[in-house]
């Protein structure tokens, strides 16, 4: 088997993002650079320095792989200047060695913005509606490659780190079974110490969810409790009132200025979609740039005074020019910023703004995997078909078992059992095991 063989085997898909299949990305490409994307994005998780730091040898070896397999001449892995024990743990595996470097940043949001990586390591643009590719890049997060390495060693995807955070007794990073509850792990974590509203992911890109017994993913980092009534969860409900828009709205543009992707040249312009909003003008065909709109929320948590939400409004008319079967054109519409550089929102002062600063607390990483009596695998877990349940109801599976294949010739990833034990549901959307 070669390497995109072995990934596919292993299920892996991209942890750090929508889940993209790992083994058609590596076979797609023929890339001049390969980054290892360890550049956590968001304020509280904690995963991938962790990752980086206790199991450094796993992530390099990764990086390898897909650089053998894809005659990259180049890697490089993105990380922060204040993760010193992955730094560490990186240079002292990577010394005597000269195939591989490390790009250190300041720690600003988004640092691990994909355009943002490429832009910074190869001085090049992705175009409006392109990937990384398209200049010569291969981007891929941390945890995966650790999943490649792992996949290279015929260990399937069966667990997922995830940090639990905000308002717990016990801020932790834990390694959850794919599939098990978010009330097992929020236990893990102590519980919260107050009523709460949960947020799956980070506090700008996450969403909220109500329902706890929602499972992990393979592309799960974190789940925040924040306290109920904490002005965060309010700022990411979807209410919105066009009226409110209208009124306050003084098109001051702050949040274009202060918008990553409008920096790097590529016309995303919030405030344009707020008067379009407001006016009822059609964008549609107009607005390209609308595609490149990461939702990195700098706009709506950030840049906007009056707290109106314009990452709202770009989701919005981005799904209604989908809806209507406009594609992105790949264009990108002038250069970058040259003030970037300073033009990048520290973390520090993100975190400020969201009034979570006494969240901002390390989350150990434990590396026995937690217990869950039950776990309910999405057959869903990334870009592509659902994948094809092969175990049935009463079957006895063991962790790491193949339960869910790709369907023929579809893209897609496998799935694995993550505990031992029984299958006791399967449905269209799900395979339940119960121990
Ligand atoms: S949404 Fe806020 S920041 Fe943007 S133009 Fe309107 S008032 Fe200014
Ligand atoms: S969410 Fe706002 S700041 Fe972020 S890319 Fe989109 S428009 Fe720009």
């Amino acid at each position: 088997m070669n390497v995109a063989e072995m990934i596919r085997s292993a299920g892996v898909v991209g942890a750090g993002g929508a889940g993209f299949p790992t083994h058609v990305k590596v076979n797609a490409a023929s890339p001049e650079c390969v980054i290892a994307n360890g550049a956590e994005c968001e304020p509280l998780l904690r995963v991938d320095q962790q990752v980086m730091e206790f199991h450094a040898g796993s992530v390099i070896e990764g990086l390898r792989l897909v650089m053998s397999h894809t005659d990259a001449r180049r890697g490089v892995i993105a990380l922060k200047d204040h993760y010193e024990g992955a730094i560490t743990a990186l240079r002292r595996e990577l010394s005597g060695s000269d195939d591989i470097g490390l790009h250190v940043m300041r720690s600003y949001y988004p640092a691990g913005d994909e355009q943002q990586l490429v832009y910074d390591i190869c001085g090049r643009v992705v175009p409006t509606g392109g990937i990384p590719l398209d200049v010569g890049a291969v981007v891929l997060n941390v945890s995966t490659l650790m999943h490649v390495d792992e996949g290279s060693r015929n260990i399937p995807v069966t667990d997922k780190y995830v940090t639990v955070g905000g308002a717990v007794r016990r801020p932790v990073t834990v390694k959850a079974p794919i599939g098990a509850p978010m009330d097992v792990l929020l236990d893990a974590a102590g519980g919260t110490t107050e009523k709460c509203g949960y947020i799956i992911g980070g506090p700008c890109m996450g969403r909220v969810v109500s329902d706890l017994s929602f499972p992990v993913v393979k592309t799960t980092g974190g789940i925040i409790a924040i306290p109920e009534g904490h002005p965060l969860l309010q700022k990411k409900s979807d209410r919105m009132s066009v009226q409110l828009i209208k009124a306050v709205c003084c098109q001051c543009s702050l949040c274009t200025q202060m918008c990553p992707r409008n920096a790097l040249g590529l016309r995303v312009e919030p405030h344009k979609a707020m008067r379009s909003l407001a006016q009822g003008v059609d964008l549609l065909n107009g607005a390209n740039g609308l595609f490149s709109c990461c939702d990195c929320g700098i706009c709506t948590y950030y840049a906007c005074n009056f707290g109106l939400k314009p990452s709202k409004v770009m989701g919005l008319l981005k799904a209604e020019m989908q809806k209507a079967g406009v594609k992105p054109r790949k264009e990108v519409y002038s250069a970058a910023d040259r003030g970037l550089g300073m033009k990048k929102l520290p973390t520090a002062r993100l975190i400020h703004r969201l009034g979570i600063g006494k969240y901002d607390v390390a989350a150990p990483m434990e590396e026995r995997p937690i217990y869950t009596a039950v776990v309910r695998i999405p057959l869903k877990m990334h870009i592509g078909a659902p994948s094809k349940p092969v175990a049935s109801v009463g079957q006895r599976v063991n962790r790491g078992d193949l339960i869910a294949d790709i369907p023929e010739g579809a893209l897609g990833a496998k799935v694995h059992a993550s505990i031992d034990g029984t299958v006791t549901e399967v449905t269209g959307e799900y395979m339940e095991i119960k121990v």
